[in-house]
């Protein structure tokens, strides 16, 4: 199964409409999460998402691609995804 990662569009956007369509809430932060305000971008979290898509619609600057499908100048931010979940 493929993940899906948010990329640079997402920057200063932040926009959280596809925090409210996912189904198991893998998208941070949300604007009830405290480092909401000082995040640059959202992020998915590669260990929960489920792969179906549903955010990609939702984005209004298209910043959400599937692993398999990141624009190649952007290919870095599935790393910087998976990053932002690693402890
Ligand atoms: Fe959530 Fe589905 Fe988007 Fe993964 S692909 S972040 S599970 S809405």
């Amino acid at each position: 199964m493929s993940v899906y990662i948010i990329a640079e569009p997402c920057i200063g956007t932040k926009d959280t409409a596809c925090v409210a369509v996912c189904p198991v809430d893998c998208i941070h932060p949300r604007k009830d999460e405290d480092e909401y305000d000082a995040s640059s971008q959202l992020y998915i979290d590669p260990n929960t998402c489920i792969g179906c898509g549903l955010c990609v619609d939702e984005c209004p600057v298209k910043a959400i691609f599937c692993e398999d499908n990141v624009p190649p100048e952007w290919a870095h931010y599935v790393k910087i995804n998976s990053d932002h979940f690693a402890q």
